[in-house]
């Protein structure tokens, strides 16, 4: 018993935005629903995670963020590089996991330290090792990915069923197996996690601590994928806990920031320039923290929405900013021309802030998990542009299931690099006139536009509620802490 009539979550998210932001977002979560809450994380990111979690108000007591050093170089990476973004070349991203893995002895150290040992574990998936670290303090763990329970469903029965081992082509189609909608997808587009040539070890090692995992915390919430959540909860025999959408931790507050980054723009700025336009006339265009999209294709995507005469906000992000993009920028004063109606911003967007005015009537996405339920918490519909990992299932989600987007059309996956070209699709795969009429497809007032976007502005209402006293994922909140606080007395 920590001594404490409290329950205390140790909470271990990856390194990389979209897996750390929802991981500081359950951190306050579980601080308002009476838990005591240690985050780790290392001495560079630790400015962001705390910078982000000063932002939201918390009604609970302050999380207790621990940075422990990460041994960069001794795995061979460049100094400083303590984040999945960091990263600069493919090869070198199974020795980030590896360096994650040393994390464990510190760590150990620490929590043996401190007064409160530890009552529950919630580590990120990329983090097999934490199975270990729970044995070790005899306490329970959870598994949390960031993805939803219909893209861990696929995963798994893909994985399980060794159904890519089959499938000669990458680029051939095959039918999910045993999900309730016939989903096509190819090897191509599934998670490299899984279907990878490199890290197969790494990726073996993943799903057996997910097999011994005590449960899985999901950010969803039931409403939006009723059959899956189910589905996957029965495929897997394991306690199941939607919690979401965890940005919904605290409304008002989690909006105001650039979450994870201080915003490139001035946020007064940014909201009077949306002041200005009509509701649902604007279309928001980002990609997410990590993929890069190469040179040509940035302005590929610059002239398909200055050809579909929408208002837009477009964000390209710092490790795009390339000096050929800079120049094309300057040469077709691409700003100067497009002034009236489009805004440019250079670096991290507040990706909240924009998704919630009311301005914003539809959203350009690479559907990284944490930008589609911010997309859907908006209510607005999306227009899917899917780039790796478990993005394409998330398309198909969004697009085939849901019904609340339509796909810009992608058939192939790019990865993520440093200079956005080595190993990925062409430079600019889709073109502009794609990018155009995928757009004016999303914006579109009336036909399928119409159903789309009215969908997506119910489910929009039923994300709220799900969060809210009483809702769905308000009440797994409850039980997982009760959860911990049952088994730690029971100890
Ligand atoms: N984000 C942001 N500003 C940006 C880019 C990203 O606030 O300019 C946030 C976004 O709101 C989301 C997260 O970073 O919460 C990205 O996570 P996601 O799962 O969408 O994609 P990933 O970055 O992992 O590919």
């Amino acid at each position: 018993i920590n001594g404490f009539n409290r329950p205390h979550f140790v909470l271990i998210p990856l390194m990389a935005a979209g897996h750390t932001i929802p991981m500081i977002d359950m951190a306050c979560l579980l601080a308002g629903h009476g838990a005591a809450v240690t985050l780790i994380t290392t001495p560079l990111n630790a400015a962001r995670v705390k910078a982000t979690a000063d932002s939201i108000h918390m009604s609970g007591d302050p999380i207790n963020i621990v940075a422990l050093t990460f041994p960069a170089a001794e795995f061979g990476l460049p100094e400083g590089c303590e984040n999945l973004d960091a990263v600069p070349t493919l090869d070198l991203i199974p020795n980030f996991f590896h360096a994650c893995a040393a994390l464990r002895e510190p760590l150990v150290v620490h929590l043996r330290q401190v007064p409160t040992s530890p009552s529950c574990i919630i580590a990120d998936s990329f983090h097999p090792w934490a199975h270990d670290l729970a044995v070790e303090f005899g306490v329970p763990r959870f598994m949390f990915n960031g993805f939803c329970s219909f893209s861990l469903l696929c995963r798994y029965v893909i994985y399980h069923e060794k159904i890519l081992e089959r499938i000669k082509e990458d680029e051939e189609q095959f039918i999910i197996p045993g999900l309730l909608h016939r989903v096509e997808i190819s090897k191509d587009q599934c998670p490299k996690s899984i279907g990878g040539t490199v890290m197969v070890d790494f990726r073996d090692k993943m799903m057996a601590a997910e097999a011994l995992a005590d449960g899985v915390v999901i950010n969803s919430f039931d409403e939006l994928e009723p059959e899956y959540v189910a589905a996957f909860g029965k495929a897997t025999g394991k306690t199941v806990m939607t919690i979401g959408p965890m940005l919904l931790c605290n409304e008002e507050d989690a909006a105001k920031t650039g979450r994870g980054n201080q915003s490139a723009i001035d946020e007064e700025r940014c909201l009077s320039w949306l002041d200005g336009r009509r509701p649902g006339s604007v279309v928001y265009v980002s990609f997410g923290s990590l993929a890069k999209t190469p040179p040509e294709q940035v302005m590929e995507i610059g002239l398909g929405l200055e050809a579909s005469n929408q208002a837009f906000v477009w964000v390209i992000k710092a490790g795009e900013r390339s000096p050929e993009v800079e120049e094309w920028i300057e040469r077709e004063r691409f700003e100067e021309r497009t002034k009236e109606r489009g805004l440019l911003i250079r670096g991290w967007a507040p990706q909240r802030l924009i998704l919630g005015h009311p301005a914003v009537g539809g959203f350009v996405t690479h559907c990284g998990w944490n930008s589609t339920l911010e997309g859907v918490t908006a209510g607005v519909p999306m227009a899917t542009w899917p780039h790796f990992a478990e993005q394409f299932l998330n398309e198909r989600l969004v697009v085939e299931i849901l019904k609340i987007g339509v796909s810009v059309g992608v058939k192939k996956a790019t990865m993520f690099v440093k200079d956005g070209r080595k190993d990925g699709a062409e430079p600019a795969a889709v073109r502009r006139e794609e990018v155009e009429r995928a757009v004016r497809r999303l914006m579109e007032e009336d036909g399928e536009g119409k159903e789309v976007r009215e969908r997506a502005r119910v489910m929009g209402e039923k994300a709220r509620k799900a969060m809210k006293e009483g809702g769905s994922s308000h009440l797994n909140l409850n039980r997982l802490v009760r959860f911990a606080r049952e088994r730690e007395r029971a100890q």
